[in-house]
C-alpha cells in the first residue's frame, strides 16, 4: 500500500507547480516508474482520484511510462533490458552472473497546466 505516500507527494508536487503557472488547472501528470518497483498504476490513479478533490489538479490524467532495468552479465558484457519476471540467465552466453541495476524509478517527469486560466469565462 505505499502507493498513497507515493500519490501524496506527486500530488504536491503538481499542485505546487500549477501555483508557479500561474494557478491554472493541472490537465495531465507524467510519471516514470521503473519495472523494479512493485508500484501499480491503477493504485496511483485510484488514490490520486480520491486526493485531488478540490485540488487544481482534480480530473487531471496521469500518463505512466515504464522504465525497464538492465541486467549486465559479467561474463560477455551483454546488457539486457529486464522486467520481472527477471531472467536468470545471460540471452547471450547462458551466465547465470547477471547484474540487475535500474528500473527503481518513480518521479514526475513533466506536467501540463492550463495556463490559459479561461474557465468558467
Ligand atoms: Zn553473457
Amino acid at each position: 500500500m505505499h502507493e498513497l505516500p507515493v500519490t501524496q507527494s506527486v500530488l504536491s508536487i503538481a499542485v505546487d507547480a500549477a501555483q508557479q503557472n500561474g494557478g491554472g488547472r493541472v490537465l495531465a501528470i507524467n510519471l516514470v516508474i521503473g519495472e523494479m518497483t512493485s508500484i501499480i498504476d491503477d493504485s496511483v490513479q485510484f488514490y490520486f482520484d480520491i486526493l485531488s478533490k478540490d485540488t487544481l489538479a482534480e480530473g487531471a490524467t496521469l500518463n505512466f511510462r515504464r522504465e525497464a532495468a538492465t541486467a549486465t552479465c559479467l561474463d560477455c558484457q551483454q546488457q539486457t533490458p529486464v522486467k520481472p519476471p527477471l531472467v536468470p540467465v545471460c540471452p547471450g552466453c547462458g551466465s547465470s552472473r547477471l547484474v540487475v541495476a535500474g528500473g527503481k524509478e518513480f518521479y514526475v517527469e513533466s506536467i501540463e497546466v492550463d495556463d490559459e486560466n479561461h474557465s468558467g469565462s
